[in-house]
């Protein structure tokens, strides 16, 4: 099936409630199951009739975004999947991970992937659980060696290690990383990079010598958060192969949380982390194509869903941002689609959102899930959700011309020789 307009996904969202009486339930009856099997629940609304989580459907009334009907109109499947070329000037994004801590089954730790039709692919934070979402994607994982941090909150970097994992034949160069310094030494992303590959010490001395050890590095690129200022708001981190990241102070707690600019072929992207909101991260986000922004539900929301004391949950909201308040940021930056995320998406939290959202509000804004697909041209934007496989293997890498040494495996400190004796043979 092909999506071309928004009526026509209308259509399909219709015709999909009707068959399925609107039901929200989970499926217990195979008649009831819904279109693929990625997707556990059939398609139902919440009372404002914004499409529910974890249906197949993006989570917004606006899926397609045209700035000019006369112009080039790209046509998709309904559904993103793996094998799906990316055009040369396209940019897709990809939410890995939309929660918040806890980590939730289907809401991983924050994320986000940018793949360029440059064949660049560049990952923003990588939250808990958030890889089992890439690694789904069907990407080579020597591709995915680009991860820049807004902040590290372990939600935002709780999922690192396995990405770090270079597995010895996937990834054979090391795992680079940028983010800010901190207001001392031990709070930057080099300290925090250097303390990862010590926390792996046992991992990557096992490894010698079975596998190639080139990937088992990581490469820290902190940049100084001393030079922001009102006069230098923002810095060129990253400048290679047309590709340009700007990082931006955002306002969360500790010096060294920053959001990101992502700039390539007159397209143009931006994630912000965590932040309270200010006019500061909206100007740095101005006129973008795709702003995903973090999005918290209120207090007593927070606290009853948590079990939490009250108190502390509004200690947590006061560090984040309420949708009325989102909408504020983005009526100053004027994105062409705007993205909650880092938003806790229940049945009965979408239509809060979306009110809040509105009164501030008018342009079009989807709430971030797990593996939401937005792809970017110059006259569209659209939104689908992925179907990947839960089990997919480790596609091939593009052939590298260096040569992988093997270096001898270590001597000392093996299993004991009382334990290896009794291996049974095969
Ligand atoms: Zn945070
Ligand atoms: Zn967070």
């Amino acid at each position: 099936m092909k999506i071309l307009t928004l009526s026509f996904l209308a259509l399909f969202v219709i015709s999909c409630s009707t068959e399925n009486n609107q039901t929200s339930e989970p499926i217990t009856n195979s008649k009831e199951k819904p279109g693929d099997y990625r997707f556990e629940r059939v398609y139902g609304e919440t009372p404002d009739g914004y499409p529910l989580p974890l249906t197949g459907i993006p989570i917004t009334k606006q899926t397609v975004i045209v700035k000019n009907e006369n112009g080039s109109i790209k046509e998709y499947p309904s559904h993103f999947t793996p094998n799906e070329q990316l055009d040369k000037e396209e940019m897709r994004i990809t939410c890995l991970g939309s929660g918040n801590p806890p980590v939730r089954m289907r809401q991983a730790g924050s994320s986000w992937l940018v793949q360029l039709g440059n064949g660049e692919n560049f990952i923003f934070d990588i939250g808990g659980g958030a890889v089992l979402n890439l690694w789904s994607m069907g990407i080579p994982m020597g591709e995915l060696d680009k991860l820049f941090v807004t902040h590290t909150h372990l939600d935002h970097v709780g999922g690192i290690f396995p990405l770090y994992d270079a597995m010895g034949w996937a990834r054979n160069t090391p795992l680079r990383v940028w983010g800010a310094s901190g207001y001392d030494e031990s709070l930057g992303i080099a300290e925090f990079c250097k303390n990862i590959e010590e926390a792996a010490n046992w991992h990557n001395t096992s490894k010698i010598g079975i596998v190639p050890s080139g990937g088992m590095k990581i490469e820290a690129n902190e940049f100084d958060y001393s030079k922001f200022s009102k006069e230098n708001p923002r810095q060129l981190i990253y400048n290679e192969n047309g590709v340009k990241i700007y990082a931006f102070p955002v306002d969360h707690i500790l010096q060294g949380a920053v959001g990101y600019r992502i700039e390539w072929n007159g397209l143009s992207f931006v994630f912000t982390g965590d932040s309270v909101p200010t006019t500061f991260e909206a100007e740095q986000s101005k006129d973008v194509d795709v702003f995903a922004h973090e999005m918290f539900i209120d207090a007593p929301t927070f606290a009853a869903k948590n079990s939490m004391p009250l108190q502390i949950a509004e200690n947590v909201v006061s560090e984040h941002t309420p949708p009325r308040k989102l909408g504020e940021i983005f009526n100053i930056a004027k994105p062409r689609l705007g993205v909650g995320t880092h938003y806790f998406t229940n049945d009965d939290t979408i239509d809060p959102a979306f009110n809040g959202l509105s009164s501030t509000y008018d342009g079009p804004v989807v709430i971030g899930q797990d593996l939401l697909v937005i792809n970017v041209t110059e006259n569209q934007i659209v939104c689908r959700m992925a179907m990947t496989d839960k089990l997919m293997w480790a596609p091939p890498a593009k052939p590298s011309d260096e040569k992988q040494e093997m270096e001898e495996p270590v001597r000392e400190g093996r299993t004991p020789s009382f334990v290896t004796e009794t291996r049974l043979n095969n």
